[in-house]
């Protein structure tokens, strides 16, 4: 009967995307006879199984906090809820105290929370959230640390502890700026992130040389994309849409967003290529051509284009084809290579893991989950090595389009002038909201 009940608490579901989910064994510690908060749930023979849409309602409802410590506020469902900012020198002891928790609770509360939160971190500003049965028992427990991460403990057999990522709010942005001495300068004094000036000299590449050929008086229009959290700025801002315009020639550039993994280059309104990547939403971090060695330190060919990506992102082909290669090659490490048409491969290097169960000689269509970012071999950090070899010679990856001539149309085909007239029209309003 307790099992059930606490099985029935157990099961509230946090909302979020869960980072890390770790079971702490207090659960017996909880339900021992341990004076007075305890008691009621001995005799419990109802089960707290309010329906899920009943726990929702409960849930989502508004508490607002102030300064002071607030009682526990009664609410017509099945708990009650209290809130409380920390003040300087509050313990996450003293607000457990503050909240009406007697010590054995306390210790079971914070306990919890400790496992995935160091509390000698706890500091002003941080959130306390409790969810308490109207015994005082707490259900959940939710502690708002920095940059909005949530440690929520949903106390019950076993009691679970996860740490939730912040909601953020993904805000656009859009500004023009005129070049005078360089890319970099021209963004910086428009208040646009400079790191997008290496962006931009990544993807135009083979195309367009912005140390040489850029004069002054062109025009650099872009829009952006940033997450926030109460207007603190989490994390990179990534570029979306980009609009160079030297006068005689135009030219555009559309990024993939999250889901997407297609760049999209134009010229003039026209498609000049389009790169489908490897991964998603990941920036490019090394171009094709000779640069310095990140690890030899002498100046060397880089015969691919390298993307920064978190150990462990997928890894997808980025064409039809026949997996010809499965294994370790001495300074690429762990990587994958598919055989396309007309003596086209393409390889992935410095992985992590290989997708199970992938096998040489197998065909697989375009964008199969091959395997996962890593940094196996001669690597300095978690990236994908990305080489298109044609007749046995590497070719730029961006520019080069017989890759993406060379399969069954499914990438080929794809409408840019859809996308590009939604990303135009989201640079005209957004500059115009800009004034
Ligand atoms: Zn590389």
């Amino acid at each position: 009967m307790r099992l059930r009940y606490w099985t029935a608490l157990a099961s509230i579901v946090s909302v979020g995307t869960i980072l890390t989910v770790r079971e702490v064994r207090q659960a017996q510690t909880l339900v021992a006879p341990m004076g007075a908060p305890f008691a009621g749930l001995q005799d419990m023979d109802t089960p707290v199984e309010t329906d899920a849409k009943d726990q929702e309602q409960a849930r989502s409802r508004e508490v607002t906090f102030g300064e002071g410590a607030r009682g526990p506020q009664p609410l017509d469902g099945e708990f009650v809820t209290w809130s409380r900012v920390v003040s300087p020198g509050e313990s996450l002891d003293v607000l457990l105290a503050k909240a009406g928790l007697d010590i054995a609770t306390r210790a079971v509360v914070s306990n919890a929370i400790g496992s995935e939160f160091d509390l000698r971190k706890l500091k002003p500003g941080h959130r306390l959230d409790l969810e308490l049965q109207q015994d005082g028992l707490p259900r959940l427990a939710t502690l708002e640390v920095d940059s909005g991460v949530n440690i929520q403990a949903v106390f019950g057999e076993p009691t679970s502890v996860t740490v939730l990522p912040p909601e953020l709010e993904t805000m656009r942005q859009a500004a023009e700026t005129e070049i005078e001495t360089s890319i970099y300068a021209a963004l910086d004094k428009a208040n646009i992130p400079t790191r997008f000036a290496t962006d931009l000299e990544l993807v135009f590449a083979g195309t367009l040389d912005l140390q040489r050929e850029l004069v002054g008086g062109e025009h650099l229009r872009v829009v952006w994309r940033e997450n926030r959290l109460d207007d603190r700025v989490i994390g990179e801002p990534m570029i979306d849409f980009v609009e160079l315009d030297l006068g005689e020639a135009k030219y555009e550039v559309v990024w993939p967003g999250d889901a997407s993994r297609q760049t999209h280059v134009l010229k003039d309104g026209r498609p000049l290529f389009t790169f489908v990547q490897p991964i998603k939403g990941a920036r490019l971090s090394s171009a094709f051509g000779l640069r310095q060695h990140p690890v030899h330190g002498n100046v060397r060919m880089h015969q691919g284009v390298d993307f920064a990506a978190e150990e462990g992102a997928t890894v997808y082909a980025t064409q039809s084809g026949r997996v010809s290669f499965i294994g370790r090659r001495s300074g690429y490490g762990l990587m994958i290579e598919i055989e396309h048409a007309q003596d086209i491969r393409t390889v992935y290097a410095h992985l992590s893991a290989v997708n199970e169960p992938l096998e040489v000689d197998q065909r697989i269509p375009a964008g199969h989950e091959i395997g996962h970012v890593g940094s196996t071999g001669t690597s300095t950090g978690p990236h994908l090595h990305y080489d298109v070899v044609i007749e046995d010679l590497p070719v730029p990856p961006l520019t080069d389009t017989r890759l993406s001539r060379s399969g069954d149309g499914t990438q080929r085909h794809m409408d840019v002038s859809v996308m590009i007239e939604a990303a135009r029209d989201q640079l005209a309003s957004l500059l115009a909201a800009n004034g």
